[in-house]
């Protein structure tokens, strides 16, 4: 029998970067994580990066000639058929680089990439929640929303490679608080991400300073230290505030993914980052409203699951695109 492919996976983010050697069925045998030193430039970081993959190749008992490529994500906007990243916000210095070609050259191995939210569909599909299923909406909430679409096995990339972000889909254009990082108003993340949904909850609690909720005394006082997983807890303890905030947050998603639903008609939604994490009682929100809000007849039968990839899911994303075409 012959040995199992080796991929290597390398996720770089804006303060790290994490890479990893995956076997083809989804073993993490090895990993290195690397500080980005983003604000260092391109060259420090591009440095780092070659750190990364030079750290995971020199290991004991890495034969070189079983990887069979090299999965890179990053966030975008890139373009996934050139390699090329455009020019992420947190990586700075990074502007039109190829960033696979560049890779190729140095380790003499065959290189892709992808952004962040596509690859984490696809190693959804590949090893995660989405096993089995050829048609996959994806999605992570937690800082942000990013999102993935996956059609017959295959990552919808659009003409420009820039497909796929459903996260800057306007909800409520009337919402002028709602003013979301991509300079426009009402896009689902800035109405429903970790990040927005904890600041609107700050906001509300300085204004009402009487309002009765555990989060205050679960945070000393500081109300500036309340995160998503401080309010999932409350809403544990049936603090109603919190409840009451993780509901909203779940409609919101709904409404939005119901309207997924009715584009796409997926076999299955996954939806992972850190806000998944609050289980069931944001996944009953979001299926309700997700039903109520879709035209598609057979809705209640779309699957809205949670991501099984937790830890090491970006290594584990960059690695899958080599596991599909
Ligand atoms: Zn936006």
């Amino acid at each position: 029998m012959s040995a199992p492919n080796l991929i290597i996976g390398v996720d770089i983010g804006g303060t790290k970067i994490a890479a990893g050697l995956i076997s083809d069925n989804g073993d993490l045998k090895r990993s290195v994580v690397v500080p980005t030193l983003a604000e260092g430039g391109f060259k420090v970081s591009l440095k780092q990066v070659f750190a990364a993959i030079g750290g995971i190749l020199s290991m004991d008992g890495i034969n070189r000639r079983s990887v069979k490529g090299i999965g890179i994500c990053a966030p975008g906007p890139l373009d996934p058929t050139r390699g090329i990243v455009f020019n992420p916000p947190n990586l700075p210095g990074w502007k039109n680089i190829d960033i696979v070609s560049r890779v190729k050259r140095k380790f003499k191995i065959d290189a892709r990439l992808e952004n962040d939210a596509n690859a984490a569909a696809m190693a959804e599909m590949v090893w995660g929640a989405a096993r089995g299923h050829k048609d996959i909406f994806y999605v992570t909430v937690s800082t942000g929303i990013g999102t993935g679409i996956i059609i017959n096995e295959k990552i919808y990339h659009g003409k420009n490679g820039m497909a796929g972000e459903g996260g800057h889909m306007t909800i409520n254009y009337d919402d002028k608080s709602a003013v979301c990082g991509c300079g426009q108003i009402g896009c689902v993340e800035a109405l429903a991400s970790g990040t927005y949904t904890e600041n609107r909850l700050k906001e509300k609690l300085k204004r009402s300073p009487r309002r009765k909720t555990i989060l205050r005394s679960m945070t000393g006082g500081d109300i500036d230290k309340i995160t998503m997983r401080v309010i999932a807890r409350a809403a544990r303890k049936k603090d109603e505030f919190a409840t009451q905030t993780i509901k909203e947050q779940g409609e919101l998603l709904g409404v939005w993914v119901g309207g997924m639903i009715s584009l796409l008609d997926p076999e299955i939604i996954v939806i992972g980052g850190g806000v998944s994490m609050i289980g069931e009682l944001i996944f009953r929100e979001i299926r309700k409203s997700a039903y109520c809000h879709t035209i598609n007849i057979f809705a209640k039968k779309t699957p809205i699951v949670r991501a099984k990839l937790k830890k090491d899911s970006g290594i584990f994303g960059a690695a899958s695109i080599f596991m599909r075409k």
